[in-house]
């Protein structure tokens, strides 16, 4: 038998773990058993006791420390508990931290004005949400308000969120409840690993005209997309296909509204938004998870023109631009800024998705490596021609990666595809021992 490889040594890190002595796994995860939802699940067989955060690493009760690249679900962008996002968000919670919108206060105008500096054209009016299904609901609210039409066109295998019209735009039975759904469309998703049209955006756009002539009056609401599909599995849309289906969209009516609430933020590396690397202007943009570095915040982003609707009725939240959000979120596109981890994101994220796809070489288990950025796929597939998803196989791999010191995330509609969305900050050495870890834990298989 082959002598398994060491484990490799995770790179260096100066932190010093705050001691804990919390209560032990065990009795929480009792205590979630009985108190919470049992609706959540999680990875591992063990679920891991996560009791500390910094930078790129997470640590568990005993102070053993793992590489995160899942980032709390493409959340955590510039690290955890970065010390300018602590100190902003310590500094507001002492001075005010719940007032409401009914006040003045400059924590919110500051960050709104910010953010708008952060997007094109007259994209500049922001409403603030606590997430990322409340701003995409708000933003088909809005579109369905400024065009008179109820039909929204959205992609199959898209995740926008969990509340009623959010899961109606969502697109995969495994996110999906029996609740009415009305006046959403469904079109083929220009996926070039597994869509029927290969990445030919053509075809796939002339599905959405399809949707348009023959599933509606000619005139639609809105076309909600994101730019590269995290839940669905890291699917970057084909090339061309955004420009094509805005045109069609544009031409009946309807707006185009791009769900950031992932590739939002820096993570695609290349440009600060996802729909950028497609050249289309949208009229929303809704953000969340990243825009606060894992502080509960979302946000809707249109013109003055597409704002105006909500003035005809009262439109207000409790929670949206809380001061303690709002001034954590500029600390955060400050950190970004001064750290310039887009361009890290661009620089190692590159250079990691070119160590996977030489993975990719030497285990014929590894179907498709794909992304940008960190927003990087690795689909696993017992055989490539078929396609057979290898859904229990990417669990393995997942536990062994784990004991390896090595958190990543999963996805896709069969389960099968690792999503690796680490904080900003992962560096080259990151990288490197990422690799080397799946590398052992895909030939432990
Ligand atoms: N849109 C996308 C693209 C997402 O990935 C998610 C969550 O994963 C949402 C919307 C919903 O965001 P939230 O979980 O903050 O409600």
């Amino acid at each position: 038998a082959e002598t398994p490889a060491a484990a490799p040594r995770m790179p260096a890190f100066d932190h010093v773990p705050l001691p804990y002595d919390g209560p032990s796994a065990a009795e929480i995860a009792r205590k979630r058993a009985e108190y919470l939802s049992p609706s959540l699940f999680h990875f591992y067989s063990k679920p891991l006791n996560i009791v500390e955060g910094k930078r790129q690493y997470l640590y568990d009760e005993h102070g053993r420390r793992y590489l995160d690249a899942f980032a709390g679900i493409a959340t955590v962008c510039c690290g955890h508990c970065h010390p300018d996002v602590v100190d902003a968000i310590t500094a507001q919670a002492r001075r005010l931290q719940h007032s409401t919108v009914l006040y003045l206060n400059h924590a919110i105008a500051d960050f709104a004005e910010a953010l708008a500096s952060k997007l094109p054209g007259d994209l500049k009016v922001v409403f603030f949400t606590n997430s990322g299904t409340e701003a995409n609901e708000l933003a088909i609210l809005m579109a369905r308000l400024y065009t008179g039409s109820h039909d929204i066109i959205s992609l199959r295998n898209s995740y926008h969120g969990n509340a009623a019209g959010t899961m109606g735009a969502t697109a995969q039975k495994n996110w999906k409840f029996n609740v009415v759904q009305s006046g959403v469309h469904h079109a083929v998703n220009p996926d070039p690993y597994r869509g029927v049209f290969g990445s030919d955006a053509e075809k796939y756009a002339r599905d959405v005209q399809e949707i348009i002539e023959f599933g509606t009056t000619g005139h639609v609401a809105g076309f909600i997309s994101e730019a590269i599909q995290g839940v669905g599995g890291i699917v970057e849309v084909s090339p061309g296909y955004l420009p094509l289906a805005y045109e069609k969209v544009r031409k009946a009516g309807g707006l185009c509204i791009a769900d950031e609430v992932q590739a939002g933020f820096a993570r695609v590396g290349s440009h600060f938004w996802g729909f950028e690397t497609h050249g289309v202007v949208p009229d929303i943009v809704t953000m969340a998870k990243g825009i606060g570095n894992g502080i509960p915040l979302g946000a809707v982003v249109t013109t003055p023109d597409i704002a105006q609707v909500l003035t005809r009725r009262c439109y207000f939240n409790t929670f949206g631009g809380n001061p303690l959000c709002t001034a954590g979120g500029l600390a955060v596109l400050k950190v970004l800024e001064k750290e310039r981890l887009q361009e890290n994101a661009f620089i190692v994220g590159s250079y990691l998705k070119d160590r996977l796809r030489g993975l990719q070489e030497k285990h014929e288990i590894i179907g498709d490596v794909r992304g940008t950025g960190f927003m990087l796929g690795v689909e696993l597939v017992t055989d490539r021609q078929l396609k057979t998803p290898a859904k229990e196989e990417i669990c393995n791999v997942m536990e062994h990666m784990k004991d390896m010191g090595v958190l990543v995330g999963k996805g896709g509609f069969y389960g099968n595809v690792f999503r690796i969305t680490p904080p900003l900050c992962f560096s080259k050495e990151d990288a490197d021992f990422f690799v080397e870890v799946m590398d052992i834990a895909l030939s432990k298989l």
